[in-house]
């Protein structure tokens, strides 16, 4: 097994509050195994461009607390291409960068997977609000998005309540209704739309027309973005027709749900998951992401966490349903 000496680190794609924490992790465990910790700006783009500068503990101070990343973000094309992986390569063993950490979603951990078969570097720490990486229970920033939402539909539930009215309010979550369902059981939603589970108009009729029986005075249907009916708007304008006598309103919450400070629960994952992505790397490991499942780390292969679906708790639509009676 080869020694591994220094170690850079980015991260990558949408950001997600927790990014900072995760980072603070990577920095001070390398150090304290005796690495030399690099940091590389603005993702794959940096280590492309070659914007990769040594960082130290302290500059990692009072980070854990933010949202964002202080390292930035960006999406790069040229890391699509095999003549931007050589380059980023080159890059790295100019500094003598033999290990890479990767804190992003999805979309950098097949941008990761490639860039290791080629060049056979990094180890990846799941940073997204989505939580639809498979082989990990959570993706840091999740958490906090939740938490963000379910403050934002309290304030609509006031509202709703005083004036008898029906909001329907879009969460994202293009291909993940995680959000989405987490936060609807958390706030007592009466309703939930995503994308994996095809919406039956007639249950939300359904529903409706028991509502009005049992007399509720508000209601609150929590929809993902990228629900199959076109998102809340449309599925507002639709119910509107069908049912005159509701009082209709939309709320998009939008990007309120990647920033602000992260949770203590997203801040102890991100702490946890940098610690591992280290220790991985000075195991040999290559290749992986490190996740945690059932309280554990686990150490899973790019391919699988890539191309496998994580499987939504639909259970959740059932204690929704029960608890929205
Ligand atoms: P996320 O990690 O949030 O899912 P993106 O999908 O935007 O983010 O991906 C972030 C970056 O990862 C892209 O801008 C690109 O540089 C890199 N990337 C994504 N997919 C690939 C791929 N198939 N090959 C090489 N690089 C990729």
């Amino acid at each position: 097994m080869k020694d591994i000496k220094r170690v850079g680190v980015l991260t990558s794609g949408g950001d997600a509050p927790g990014m900072n924490a995760a980072l603070r992790a990577v920095v001070r465990t390398a150090i304290y195994n005796g690495l030399e910790p690099f940091a590389i700006y603005d993702g794959y783009k940096g280590i492309v461009e070659g914007d990769i500068r040594a960082i130290g503990a302290r500059d990692v101070s009072n980070i854990i607390q933010r949202g964002g990343t202080i390292l930035k973000s960006a999406r790069c094309e040229e890391f699509h291409t095999r003549k931007g992986r050589e380059k980023a390569a080159k890059n790295l063993l100019e500094k003598g960068i033999d290990g890479l950490i990767v804190i992003g979603g999805d979309g950098s951990f097949c941008g990761a997977n490639i860039f290791s078969k080629e060049f056979n570097i990094p180890i990846g720490i799941p940073g997204t609000i989505d939580n639809d990486l498979y082989g990990t229970d959570y993706t840091i920033g999740f958490d906090t998005a939740v938490n963000t939402v379910v403050e934002a539909v309290d304030k609509i539930r006031d509202t709703a309540s005083a004036h008898n009215r029906l909001f329907f309010v879009e969460v994202m979550g293009r291909d993940a209704g995680c959000i989405a369902l987490q936060s609807a059981v958390a706030s007592g939603a009466e309703a939930v739309l995503i994308p994996e589970v095809e919406t039956h108009f007639y249950e939300l009729e359904e529903y409706l027309n028991s509502e009005l029986k049992s007399h509720k005075n508000s209601g609150i249907v929590i929809v993902a973005e990228g629900e199959k009916h076109g998102g809340a708007y449309q599925i507002a304008e639709k119910i509107g027709k069908d049912y005159p006598e509701y009082d209709i309103r939309v709320t998009i919450l939008g990007h309120i749900q990647r920033g602000g400070s992260p949770t203590s629960y997203d801040r102890v994952v991100a702490s946890r998951l940098g610690v591992a992505s280290i220790e991985a790397l000075i195991d040999g490991k290559k290749s992986v992401m490190v996740g945690i499942v059932n309280s554990d780390i686990v150490h899973v292969p790019f391919e699988k966490a890539i191309k496998n679906s994580e499987e939504i708790p639909t259970y959740l639509l059932d204690i929704n349903k029960i608890l929205s009676i």
